[in-house]
């Protein structure tokens, strides 16, 4: 293990090799895919055999991430995304959770160096030490910087104009980190199968969004009305149509490798979560949901 900086609490120690997207999460989606393997959407013509990791926490913080992980894994994401529940009561390791989420969402993204603006820095600067204050419970909430999470399930219909015909399979099995930046304000952004997660730093519409937001005690995940901050949408099918293409970028041997392991073990693709999303997909938007060759 190597001698480092902890990102989290940026004392001097061993640093371990950690997983940003939960390494559950990944295992997940691996283990119901219809071939086995993970494909990152940055390297689209390589099978991946895990999700991205890097040296970056020390064991306490990692221990510390960790049972908060555990306590969302068996009380929602497994009982949501494979027993189909849709409602769980939850203590305060959710929001907990949600914040170590958010905040390794905009460690990695900003470790990518993407020039921004000096005012959306300053924004992320703070967003940051409030989430790292929180994360190590030297502060008991999270003021502006609430966590607002979003279940999600297939859906046949939806009111925004311009659903993508791969929708299903994005919200119901692609994991992304981003941030969001509009004129006025900042988000981070992070999907899981099943789950949608928005760290807000400050937002005008917030009071509107109380639905979604994790409560920092105790709350109820259930069936509700979630309201999308206004251009949420957009900037939603924009990403499912980049995934979409990335996907058409594919070359044929990738192509013929995936054909292949479905043709090897047609009974693994039935009862994949991979074809579910599909069929979701298409009984949505019919012969659209098959993805075109690029340029057609
Ligand atoms: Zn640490």
């Amino acid at each position: 293990m190597p001698a480092g900086t902890c990102k989290l609490c940026k004392s001097d120690a061993d640093i371990k090799l950690s997983h940003f997207i939960p390494k559950f999460v990944g295992k997940w989606v691996k283990e119901t895919s219809a071939t086995g393997y993970i494909r990152s959407n940055n390297k689209i013509n390589k099978r991946a055999q895990d999700i991205i990791k890097d040296y970056w926490l020390c064991e306490s913080c990692e221990q510390l991430f960790s049972g908060w992980e555990r306590e969302f894994a068996n009380k929602i994401f497994y009982p949501f995304v494979s027993k189909g529940e849709s409602e769980a009561r939850y203590g305060s390791w959710l929001s907990k959770f949600c914040a170590s989420l958010s905040w390794r969402t905009m460690t990695y993204v900003r470790s990518q160096n993407v020039v921004r603006s000096d005012r959306v820095s300053q924004t992320l600067d703070e967003a940051e030490r409030a989430l790292s204050s929180y994360l190590l419970g030297k502060s008991t909430n999270l003021g502006k910087y609430e966590q607002h999470l979003y279940p999600l399930e297939g859906i046949s219909e939806t009111s925004f104009a311009g659903a993508p015909p791969n929708l299903n399979r994005y919200l119901l099995r692609t994991m992304q980190m981003d941030l969001l930046e509009t004129d006025k304000n900042s988000m981070v952004y992070t999907k899981l199968p099943g789950f949608m997660l928005l760290g807000l730093t400050g937002h005008e519409e917030s009071s509107r969004m109380r639905s979604s937001r994790v409560a920092l005690a105790e709350g109820r995940l259930s069936p509700r009305a979630y309201f999308w901050p206004t251009g949420f949408a957009g900037y939603l099918f924009d990403k499912v149509r980049s995934i979409e293409e990335t996907y058409s970028g594919m070359d044929k041997m990738q192509k013929d490798k995936i054909t292949q392991s479905i043709l090897d073990n047609p009974e693994r693709f039935m009862a994949s979560k991979t074809f579910e999303a599909f069929q979701y997909d298409f009984d949505m938007f019919g012969s659209k949901a098959f993805s075109k060759p690029k340029g057609s």
